[in-house]
This record gives structure tokens, C-alpha cells and sequence, in this order.
């Protein structure tokens, strides 16, 4: 049902970017991937992700870009939580969006099971905004259906995966006319087969080509991009990649080396986006070469305070201590306050009363350890 067609007498779910939320001050546009809000005003709830199609063109449809369907993340987990539902195994084929459960009676699919309940409760005072731990958590085929979502099974939105990016950077027909750009194996530069290409890593117009293919991803508008040597690798045997980053035949750390200088020139490049890499192969081992980063002190400001607790509640974002202890209290006063918030709203009678008030028992305790 549309917004407008809504009987105000009756209580509403608010499903996404409805003027009721923005009424509410709700700016859907300010969740991150696929967090969502849960939130009760008066008599109605508002449920709602943040909706948008992906920023970048899809060009493989075997590894297409999904829409971001959080206000559907928002609705499962709320059905879920307060209505009893339960997503026992995917609803649609790989490969179909959230969309394609409009063809489907959701009701009578045995893959969606629904507990009894005489009624359905939400507690006045419910007012979360949840962050799943995951961005992107996709099988082949990628799927997101609503199964897919309920379990964070997200499919990839502003994120590319390719594995071996070198052979798109520098194409194999490039041969006939730069063999030099190719991997020197016994004396001469091999020639690609199949599309299936090794290369000289030393050749800065090659490094180049692997930095501007990943830049090219960002500018289209991903927020990451995968980076990846080619597969069945074989290593150039020209001098000047012996010499390449000082590793000689040592063609693990040299990749790692490589990979990470191309990534520090992304992040200036396009601050803020990120590279992920496959562990795959010579890669397979970390690098013995790489320092840990210096570890940021955080801001005073930030750190839990724990003469005054009360402070670092107000401000539980800012809230960064490097004592996982101290923290894990403060989570535990956190949770306390959200239980009690949740007891304070139920009738006495409610038959999980006594579960709950044993969890706020088990929070205070943690408080305390
Ligand atoms: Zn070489």
C-alpha cells in the first residue's frame, strides 16, 4: 500500500524512504551499506534501509551489480525479530533479486517458516539502528533473496570482484605490438594463448596499466575494487624484474610488494575506496617484508571515560578504548539499558519476562567482571 492510501486510524509498518520517516527525521541516505533503522512513533513502526541502485554499470551479467535493497534487510530482520518468521533456505534461484518474490506466494513457500503467535509485540520505546558486520558476504551464483538477506548473505552493490586483474589491465592482443610487456621465459617473451597472459612486472608502462584499470573501476563509481595476479603464474626472467623491489627470485613478496605500493597510490588517488586481495596461490603465504602499520593513539576525547561512564553512553560512536575490557562493560551497560528498555515494555504476564530479566542479570554482572 501506498503512503498516502494509508488508513490513518490504523497502526502502520512505514516500509523505507517514506515522507513519515523524513517527517520523523530519519535520513535514509545516511546508512551505511546495509545498515537499517527500527524505530516505533506513536502507533506505527518505521523499517527502513537505504534504497539505491548500484553506482557502477553492470558488464557481466554472470557478476552483476545488485541494487542496495536495505529497506528489504530492514523488513526481514523485523520479521524476524517481532513477528515470528524464519528464512530456513534461499526463496529464489541464484541470480534473481529480491524483486523476483513478487511472482512467489511467500506465505505458502516452505523455504519461509512461520512461528505461531497469538499476537506480535514491538516495544514503544524501540529505536535501533543496526550495522551488519558484513558488506559483501556473496557465494556463485550470488544471490538476494530474501533468505540471502535475513542471513547477511549480501551480494555485491558498489564492489568489484575480478581475481586476476593484469590480463584485463594489459590485454593479450597488446602482444603483436609490445612483446616487451610480456614475460621473458627462456630467452624469449611468451606469447599469450587463449587470452591467457604472464608479464614483465618490471615494465613501468605494465604498472601503469594494472594502476589506471583499478583507478578506471573508482571513477565509475565503485567503493572497492579486487586486485590479482594471473592464474597458473609464471615469472618473468628478465633482469630488471630480478632486481624489482630487491626480493630476486622471491616472486611471493615481490607480488605482495607490487600490490601494496599500487594500493598506497589508490588511496591517494581515491581516498577512501578500498582494494581487497585474493590470498591465492604464490600469494598464498603473507608477506615477510611488511611492517605493521604504527598504531594510532586514540584521541583523548575518544577513550572510554571511566570516571564518568556516563559520558562515553551520551557519545557510544566516539567511544574507542584500546582496553577490550573496558569496552566489553561498556557494550554490557549498553545492552543492560536495552533490555531493561525492553522489559520496562512488556506486561507483566509475557512469558519471556523471566528470560529477559536473567539477561539483564548476566549485563550487570559483565559490568561488574
Ligand atoms: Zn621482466
Amino acid at each position: 500500500m501506498r503512503e498516502k492510501e494509508r488508513d490513518a486510524a490504523k497502526p502502520a509498518l512505514m516500509l523505507g524512504n517514506t515522507q513519515f520517516a523524513q517527517k520523523n527525521g530519519l535520513d535514509v541516505t545516511k546508512l551505511r551499506d546495509w545498515s537499517f533503522v527500527h524505530r516505533v512513533v506513536g502507533k506505527d513502526v518505521i523499517i527502513a534501509g537505504h534504497d539505491h541502485p548500484s553506482k557502477a554499470p553492470t558488464d557481466n551479467a554472470r557478476r552483476p551489480n545488485w541494487d542496495r535493497v536495505g529497506t528489504a534487510k530492514a523488513a526481514v530482520d523485523f520479521a524476524r525479530q517481532f513477528m515470528g518468521v524464519r528464512f530456513l533456505y534461499p526463496d529464489l534461484p541464484g541470480y534473481t533479486p529480491v524483486s523476483g518474490a513478487a511472482k512467489i506466494d511467500l506465505l505458502a513457500l516452505p523455504a519461509i517458516e512461520f512461528l505461531p503467535m497469538a499476537t506480535m509485540t514491538v516495544p514503544e520505546s524501540l529505536n535501533v539502528t543496526t550495522t551488519p558486520l558484513l558488506r559483501v558476504n556473496t557465494a556463485h551464483p550470488a544471490g538476494a533473496s530474501f533468505y540471502d538477506l535475513a542471513h547477511n548473505r549480501f551480494p555485491r552493490v558498489d564492489e568489484q570482484f575480478g581475481g586476476h586483474t593484469w590480463e584485463r589491465a594489459v590485454p593479450a592482443e597488446l602482444f603483436a605490438e609490445h612483446p616487451e610487456y610480456f614475460a621473458l621465459i627462456s630467452g624469449s617473451r611468451l606469447k599469450p594463448e587463449g587470452g591467457r597472459a604472464q608479464y614483465c612486472l618490471s615494465n613501468a608502462d605494465v604498472q601503469e596499466r594494472i594502476y589506471r584499470d583499478l583507478a578506471g573501476f573508482f571513477d565509475k563509481g565503485y567503493d572497492s575494487v579486487d586486485l590479482g595476479q594471473p592464474d597458473g603464474f609464471r615469472e618473468c626472467q628478465c633482469e630488471k624484474c630480478d632486481a624489482l623491489h630487491g626480493t630476486g627470485k622471491g616472486w611471493s613478496e615481490k607480488i605482495w610488494i607490487f600490490h601494496r605500493d599500487v594500493a598506497r597510490r589508490l588511496e591517494k588517488s581515491h581516498p577512501g575506496r578500498q582494494v581487497t586481495m585474493m590470498s591465492y596461490i604464490l600469494t598464498a603465504a603473507p608477506p615477510k617484508s611488511f611492517k605493521p602499520p604504527r598504531q594510532r593513539r586514540p584521541h583523548p576525547e575518544r577513550r572510554l571515560d571511566q570516571r564518568n561512564p556516563r559520558r562515553c553512553e551520551s557519545q557510544p560512536l566516539a567511544c574507542a578504548s584500546r582496553d577490550s575490557l573496558h569496552l566489553f562493560r561498556h557494550r554490557a551497560t549498553q545492552q543492560r539499558h536495552h533490555l531493561e528498555s525492553q522489559l520496562r515494555s512488556q506486561p507483566r504476564s509475557a512469558p519471556r519476562s523471566h528470560r529477559l530479566r536473567d539477561l539483564v542479570v548476566l549485563a550487570h554482572q559483565h559490568e561488574h567482571e
